[in-house]
This record gives structure tokens, sequence and C-alpha cells, in this order.
């Protein structure tokens, strides 16, 4: 037999085989997502989320950027970006590796958030996403100022201002040294960390400008004194000096409550 003829049956007989195996009947089912793109966003959701819940979520991400940006006093955001909105920390811990309620990866182009009608991490993820493409991914020893800057950006606890926050820390000795917050900001009591953080960073930009905030996002903590003319320990002192004027005596304060998370 000619290698032509012989080449011609082998073929033959892997079509046949390979036609025989998708024509037994095997169970799959269909997950679908469907995207919108909006100038520069492309939303993403489970076809089976209606419309209406849909495009409720999208004007939350649009406001979110409009709020944000006047926050940090920028006027354009243009990055292509993907917002994926999940519906569980399960299906977030598949997808981020973790299964937080929102995750923001710059260097992906891509935003994880849970469809939340309330109390959604949309603008505290949108913060992080703006701040890391205006301002590079911060130091390590700025990730107290990135998680700040989103909480704070985000709204505190309903019922809990930060200040109010902030002054029952250093009533109870709750309160994290400024070196701890910027050396080891995961390590600490979660809740804490992060509406510590907001407050300071509120402290930071009310008092010292935007410029000075994003030379210490960049250059990281050891930089405070060369670019605020102060110490972590006189930082924490000024910190302390507002909070006692503004709250003169103790406050009352629902700790578990707050601790619960909102
Ligand atoms: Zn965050």
């Amino acid at each position: 037999m000619k290698l032509g003829k012989i080449i011609i049956i082998i073929l033959s007989v892997f079509i046949v085989s390979c036609s025989n195996n998708s024509e037994k009947k095997e169970e799959w089912s269909k997950i679908t997502r469907e995207s919108k793109k909006i100038n520069n966003i492309t939303y993403y959701f489970s076809s089976e989320i209606d419309i209406l819940r849909r495009n409720y979520a999208i004007k939350e991400c649009q406001n979110s950027i409009i709020e944000n940006l006047k926050l940090i006093k920028e006027t354009e955001f243009t990055n292509e970006m993907d917002i994926e909105f999940v519906e569980s920390r399960k299906e977030m811990l598949k997808y981020t590796g973790m299964g937080a309620q929102g995750m923001a990866f710059p260097k992906r182009n891509t935003l994880f958030t849970l469809l939340k009608d309330e109390g959604s991490p949309i603008k505290h993820e949108v913060m992080h996403m703006i701040t890391m493409y205006k301002w590079g991914i911060p130091s390590e020893s700025s990730t107290w100022m990135n998680e700040g800057l989103a909480t704070y950006a985000g709204g505190s606890c309903p019922g809990f201002s930060l200040s109010e926050s902030y002054k029952y820390f250093i009533q109870s000795k709750k309160v994290i040294s400024m070196k701890n917050l910027a050396i080891n900001f995961y390590g600490n009591p979660e809740m804490i960390a992060y509406t510590q953080s907001a407050f300071v960073c509120k402290f930071l930009i009310d008092n010292y400008g935007l410029g000075k905030f994003k030379l210490l996002w960049k250059n990281g903590f050891n930089e405070l004194q060369s670019i605020y003319g102060f110490n972590n320990q006189e930082l924490e002192m000024s910190l302390l000096e507002f909070i006692t004027k503004k709250y003169s005596t103790e406050i009352e304060f629902n700790w578990n409550k707050f601790n619960e998370g909102c």
C-alpha cells in the first residue's frame, strides 16, 4: 500500500473515533457571563442577575469614580479596566485567592467585587484602582495609606465616624503605633488597622495636602521626616492633640458592634 493511502486510512480512523467521542452524552452545565462596555470600563455579571440590578451596580461604580477623583483632586480616569461582579466570598476566593469582599488588581486591569445592594465594597476597591494607576503601586510600608485612603473613600461603618473611632482607640489603649501600622499593617487587628489608617490619611490630607501624601505613598514610611518634617512619634502627638481638642472627655462607643464590621 502506498504511503499516501495509509495516511488517509489513519486519518479517517482518527476522525471517526473523534466524532464518536463527541457523540457520547456527557453532563455539562452551562455557565454564562455577560458583559457591557461603557467608555473605558467593561462590567461583567452572571447572566442570572437581572438588568435592573446590574444597572444599579454600574451606576455605583460610576459615582464612586467621580467622588473618589474629587477626594484626591484628580479630574479624569481613562484606564481600560474590567469590573467582575461575583456573588459570594467562595467565588471570590476561587478567582482571586482571597475570600474578601473585593480585590483590586491594577496590573491585571481587573477589579473583583461582591455584588451587594447595600454596604458594597465598590467605592473602596475603585479607590485602590484609581490611586494605584495614577500614583503607582505603593511602597510596602505605605500599605496603611493604600488601605487607609480606600477606607476613607468607602466611608466608615454607619454610626462610627473616623474621629470617634480614633478617640475610642486612644481611650481604650487599642491604638496601634504608627511604626507598627506602617511595617506590619496586616498583622494588626483588622477593624482597628483599617479605621485608624483612614483617620490618619484624612488628617494628613486635610492638614498637609496631597503633594506630600503622594510622596510618602511612593517613598515609604522611612521618608516621613524628610517629607513632612516630623517623625512618627511627633505625628502621634499631633493626632492625640487633635482628637483631645475635639473630644475632651471619654466617649460612648459600642466596641462589640464596631468590631463585627460593617
Ligand atoms: Zn482595600
